[in-house]
């Protein structure tokens, strides 16, 4: 961990029993098996895989909404991994979540200025009326909602709107990470890039350090500095973005990659189609858990899981071509 490190995870574990009914045996599911990162101040680290690969597992935990097996979560120098609910309260406010779908978490009935408002009524219960409006106002105005609209309700706005105003909730305590779980995955693409440059601007001008979740490589091209593969509860490739855009190493990311629509003519990518669905995480396969659809596959591959190597670029993966 450097004196730069905002967050550093460290093999975390999250397993969830589930039983097949009263006398059956315990079955677990590994949510997040062994998994390690960091994100360093002012960076955007992106975790991409597909649904069910635990994105959204991670970012709970990251923020405390559930409890980690095993391993470490490290904000700032602080061990939180086992920290109460009290014990986690002075960092609610440094470590702020943007949803997939703010409107689920607007509440109807307030207005846009009450919504942003709430916030630093619970974590600055000193500040006077008319310092919070103004906070209130200049935020707002900041993620690109006007004055004309602070009386309005979250129905009177359109989805890109009110994840403006879901920014604005989370940017008015001043916060120093932001997880952000699939942030424009219900956007149009048009809107997606607006969000992603608002995104972007807010990182430059405050700060900022981001932990972006997504689904879609292609979503986070343009906003991170370095990206996590993520693969049935194992980040499986980690690397700076250029270098997995341009050189990606882990079979699953090159499958990833080939999906995404490529803007530079000279980068020459061929299509790679999946056989088979993602496996149930109850019943992950042996050895390396991909090795059920990789075209690359080799007999060790069935028996012996492969650990993350770090490569000569600074790059990490798992996976026995390496
Ligand atoms: Fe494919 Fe084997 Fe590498 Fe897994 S370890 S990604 S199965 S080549």
């Amino acid at each position: 961990m450097t004196l730069d490190t905002v967050l550093d995870i460290q093999n975390l574990k999250k397993y969830f029993s589930i039983s097949n009914g009263l006398f059956a045996k315990k079955t677990f599911v590994k949510a997040i098996d062994d998994v390690s990162f960091s994100v360093k101040k002012g960076e955007t680290l992106s975790l991409v895989g597909e649904s069910g690969c635990g994105k959204s597992t991670l970012a709970k935990l990251v923020n405390g909404l559930i409890q980690a097996d095993n391993g470490k979560i490290i904000f700032k120098d602080r061990d939180l991994t086992h920290e109460s609910e009290r014990g986690w309260r002075p960092y609610r406010q440094p470590m702020q979540m943007i949803f997939q779908d703010p409107y689920a978490s607007l509440s109807p009935k307030m207005k846009v200025k009450e919504i942003v408002a709430e916030p630093l009524k619970i974590h600055h219960p000193n500040m006077t009326k008319m310092e919070r409006e103004k906070l209130v106002q200049e935020t707002l105005y900041t993620c690109g909602i006007g004055y004309h609209h602070l009386d309005k309700h979250p129905h009177e706005f359109s989805g890109g709107q009110r994840q403006r105003i879901g920014i604005a909730r989370a940017l008015v305590l001043r916060p120093e990470l932001l997880v952000l779980d699939e942030p424009v995955s219900a956007l149009d693409v048009s809107v997606q890039a607006q969000i992603l440059n608002l995104l972007k601007d807010l990182q430059e001008e405050f700060n900022l350090t981001y932990l972006f979740i997504s689904h879609d490589l292609s979503v986070v091209e343009h906003i991170s500095n370095n990206i996590a593969v993520m693969y049935l509860g194992d980040i499986v490739e980690i690397a700076a973005k250029k270098n997995l855009f341009e050189d990606p190493k882990h079979p699953y990311t090159q499958a990833l990659l080939s999906s995404v629509p490529n803007i530079d003519p000279k980068v020459k990518r061929e299509r790679i189609i999946l056989s088979g669905e993602i496996p149930n995480a109850a019943s992950p396969p042996e050895g390396c858990k991909f090795h059920t659809r990789c075209p690359l596959a080799m007999d060790i591959c069935k028996k012996v899981r492969p650990h993350m190597q770090t490569l000569g670029d600074g790059g990490q993966v798992s996976c026995h071509l390496y």
